[in-house]
């Protein structure tokens, strides 16, 4: 069985430092036929189990913790998998940010790590941390299926947005630099919000 990446997008909020906005964030589901692993869980656990159909969710890995990537992450874990439940995975650089979205409540189930695979239908994902967007951001790297999911730290345009608490500039630059650039010009860039792009289209604009 080949794995696929499937795509919807969810409609809802992101909250932090006292503002509140509208935003689209993109869900992506990686596996075959039989199981996958959820990428991010934004606004609604209906959007996410359209994605996954009747396949086993193997794990929930979160790109970072803000809450418009995480709010139903604790929802879908009870109701993944006919209610038997699934992981949440995150990088614990980004407990700052849970406990906002989420207090102690419902902590994550598993840390994720740089150098970290995640082997689902067939395929792998490497875990790439990315801090800078947040300090636990990470992105996704599948060779086999020449594609990246990066969150919210680089999208189609640039990298991702800096202006809040627990992010910085510096950092999230020197990241992508590091960690992403070095990835072949062809892997395609699946994004947190909006369009796909390229690291050789994005490499090409940043410089
Ligand atoms: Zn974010």
């Amino acid at each position: 069985m080949t794995a696929r990446v499937d795509h919807a997008v969810s409609s809802g909020t992101f909250s932090l430092d006292g503002e509140t906005f509208d935003v689209d964030n993109n869900i992506w589901v990686v596996g075959d036929d039989t199981e996958c692993i959820v990428i991010d869980a934004p606004h609604s656990v209906g959007d996410i189990l359209a994605v996954v159909g009747d396949r086993k969710v193997t794990a929930i890995v979160l790109t970072h913790a803000h809450d418009d990537h995480c709010r139903v992450a604790p929802a879908l874990r009870e109701e993944a998998n006919g209610g038997s439940g699934a992981p949440i995975l995150l990088h614990p650089d980004d407990k700052p940010l849970w406990d906002l979205a989420h207090g102690e409540t419902y902590l994550w189930d598993v840390d994720l790590s740089d150098g970290l695979a995640l082997e689902v239908g067939g395929t792998t994902l490497q875990v790439i941390h990315t801090p800078g967007h947040a300090p636990g951001a990470v992105c996704l790297y599948a060779p086999d299926l020449g594609c990246v999911f990066t969150g919210d730290t680089l999208f189609h345009g640039g990298p991702g947005a800096t202006g809040r608490s627990f992010s910085d500039r510096g950092t999230l630059e020197g990241s992508i630099r590091a960690k992403l650039y070095g990835l072949p010009d062809d892997t395609v860039v699946h994004t947190g919000h909006g369009d796909d792009t390229t690291i050789g289209a994005e490499r090409a604009a940043l410089g």
